[in-house]
C-alpha cells in the first residue's frame, strides 16, 4: 500500500477550511511528551492566545481533546444534571444537537423555534424564560453554519443572567471570523473548533468557563456522567497549580497547530480578521449577484464567513458541486437538513477568506452554471 497523498483542494465549505503552510509546518515538529517542561510552557501561552481571541480573563480556557461536538457535550454534561430544564434555541442543524446533548444528561428541554436561515427570536427567548422560571441554563448558536445566519449572542446573554440561567453558546464558526466578546457579552460557557476561522486542522475544540460557570460546576450534586470530558478531573493536567498530573495523553502536534493559527490571529490582530472576513464576504456576495444568484439570509443577519446561496429553479445542486470538486478542485457545502437540495453553502473561513478563492469560486460557478457575470 502506497503512503496517501491527499488531492489539493481549495476548501471554501463549511469546514474545514485551508491550512496555511505556516500550520501545517507546525504540526510536523517532533512530537515530545504531553508532560515535558516544554510542552506544559506551550500549553500555558495556549490558553493565553485562547483567552485573547475569545476576549477573557476565564482561568478555565482550553482546547478539548477532540473536534466541535466534544466541545459542546463538555458544555452540557459538566453543567447540566439530570432533572435540569434548559431553553434551548433552534434556528438550524446544530441547535437540534444541543437539545439531544439536554436529552441525554437526562435534562428537558424547552425549546425556542425560529426557521432556518432566521436568527434567533430574543423575545421568544425571553417569554420562555419567564414561562421556565427555574431554567439552568439558555443554549444557542451563535454562527449557525447549517443556514449561515447571525444571532445577538449579547442580547440573547444578557437575558438569560436577567433570569438567573447560564448561557451556553455555541462559537464554531464565529471565533476568528467575527466579532464575539466573552466577558463584555457575559458568557458563560463556550465552545469553538479548530477547523473553520482558526484554519488549524479539525481535531480540538476551544472553550472557555466564566466563574459562574465553575462555581456551578463544583456545586453539582452529581458527578459528571462523562469521564473524560469531566472538566474537573481535565483541568488537574491543563491547570498548573498544584503540579500537572497525567488525565489523557493531549494530541500533542495538534497543540502546535492550534498554538500557530492563533498566534497568526494575533498578529493580524482580531479587528482586522474580523473585517477581513466581511470584506471578502461583500467580495462574493457581488459576484454572485452578477451571476443572478441569490443568498438565503436576510442581509442583517448574514454571516460573512458562511454563504448560504440559493439554488436557482432546474440546477442540478449536487451536480454543480461535483463539478467544482472534479474540474476545479474546489469544495462547497451542500444543504442540511430541510436545506439538503435547496442551498449551496460556500464557507470564507479563516485562510479560505481572501479574495483570490472568492474569484476561483465565482469563475467555477459561472462555468458550471454556463452563465457570464
Ligand atoms: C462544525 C460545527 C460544529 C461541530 O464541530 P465538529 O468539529 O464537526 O465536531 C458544531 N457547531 C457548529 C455551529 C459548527 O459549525
Amino acid at each position: 500500500m502506497p503512503s496517501f497523498h491527499p488531492p489539493r483542494r481549495l476548501l471554501l465549505g463549511p469546514g474545514p477550511s485551508d491550512v496555511p503552510q505556516r500550520i501545517l509546518d507546525a504540526l510536523a515538529r517532533p512530537t515530545i511528551g504531553h508532560l515535558d517542561p516544554a510542552f506544559v510552557g506551550m500549553m500555558d501561552e495556549l490558553k493565553e492566545l485562547l483567552r485573547y481571541a475569545f476576549q477573557t480573563a476565564n482561568t478555565l480556557t482550553i482546547p478539548v481533546s477532540a473536534p466541535g461536538s466534544a466541545g459542546m457535550e463538555t458544555c452540557f454534561v459538566n453543567l447540566i444534571e439530570p432533572g435540569d430544564t434548559v431553553i434551548v434555541c433552534r434556528n438550524g442543524v446544530f441547535g437540534g444537537r444541543m437539545r439531544e446533548n439536554v436529552l441525554r444528561v437526562g435534562a428537558t428541554p424547552v425549546m425556542v423555534e425560529d426557521d432556518f436561515g432566521q436568527p434567533v427570536d430574543p423575545d421568544k427567548v425571553e417569554a420562555a424564560l419567564r414561562a421556565n422560571p427555574g431554567a439552568k441554563a439558555v443554549a444557542f448558536v451563535h454562527a449557525e453554519t447549517s443556514t449561515g445566519a447571525a444571532s445577538d449572542a449579547a442580547t440573547l446573554c444578557r437575558l438569560a443572567r436577567e433570569h438567573g440561567a447560564l448561557s451556553i453558546v455555541d462559537a464554531v464558526t464565529s471565533l476568528g471570523g467575527t466579532e464575539l466578546d466573552v466577558d463584555g457579552w457575559g458568557i458563560d460557557a463556550i465552545y469553538s473548533g479548530s477547523q473553520k476561522c482558526l484554519s488549524a486542522p479539525p481535531g480540538l475544540s476551544p472553550l472557555s468557563f466564566s466563574a459562574r460557570a465553575t462555581g456551578t460546576l463544583k456545586a453539582r450534586k452529581s458527578p459528571v456522567q462523562s469521564w473524560f470530558l469531566d472538566l474537573s478531573l481535565v483541568m488537574g493536567y491543563w491547570d498548573g497549580s498544584g503540579g500537572r498530573s497525567y488525565h489523557h495523553t493531549a494530541p500533542v502536534n495538534m497543540a502546535y497547530a492550534l498554538h500557530e493559527s492563533l498566534t497568526m490571529l494575533k498578529e493580524e490582530g482580531l479587528t482586522a480578521a474580523w473585517a477581513r472576513h466581511r470584506a471578502n464576504h461583500e467580495r462574493l456576495r457581488d459576484g454572485l449577484q452578477a451571476l443572478g444568484l441569490e443568498l438565503l439570509v436576510d442581509e442583517r443577519h448574514r454571516l460573512p464567513q458562511l454563504n448560504a446561496v440559493v439554488v436557482p429553479e432546474g440546477v442540478d445542486e449536487a451536480g454543480v458541486r461535483r463539478t467544482l470538486l472534479d474540474t476545479h478542485s474546489i469544495e462547497i457545502g451542500a444543504g442540511l437538513g430541510p436545506l439538503a437540495g435547496k442551498i449551496w453553502r460556500i464557507g470564507l473561513m479563516g485562510a479560505s477568506s481572501r479574495p483570490e478563492a472568492v474569484d476561483r469560486v465565482l469563475e467555477a460557478l459561472a462555468q458550471a452554471l454556463g452563465r457570464r457575470a
